[in-house]
């Protein structure tokens, strides 16, 4: 896992970094789960703005609560299937993009 802390003070863009560099906003892998981080473009150093940290737990909280193997379901004349109440509210749109074959992304509004 990366090396990680939480920055509390304010404008992230003008930190430097321990070693000397800048840090940039870039899209990052926590364990598989993409979110953005600052990363020092000088060592690599990882660390989050607080906003950072709090949609990289959200992001967490969501990969928990879609762990669990569904089955689809009927609903009337159609087929369906159930999801977590973290992921989405009744009456949400949501678009769906096939990825490959076998998966499918969605797109919550
Ligand atoms: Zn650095």
């Amino acid at each position: 896992m990366e090396k990680k802390r939480t920055m509390t003070a304010g404008n992230p863009r003008g930190m430097r970094c321990d070693c000397g560099g800048r840090f940039e906003d870039r899209l990052s892998d926590f364990d598989g789960l993409k979110s953005p981080a600052m990363v020092c473009v000088k060592c690599g150093e990882v660390t989050l703005t607080k906003v950072q940290a709090r949609r990289l737990m959200r992001i967490k909280e969501l990969s928990m609560a879609c762990r669990a193997k569904r089955k689809v379901v009927r609903i009337g004349n159609s087929i369906g299937i159930t999801l977590p109440e973290e992921l989405a509210k009744i009456g949400q749109h949501v678009h769906m993009q096939p990825v490959d074959e076998k998966t499918i992304a969605m797109t919550f509004d």
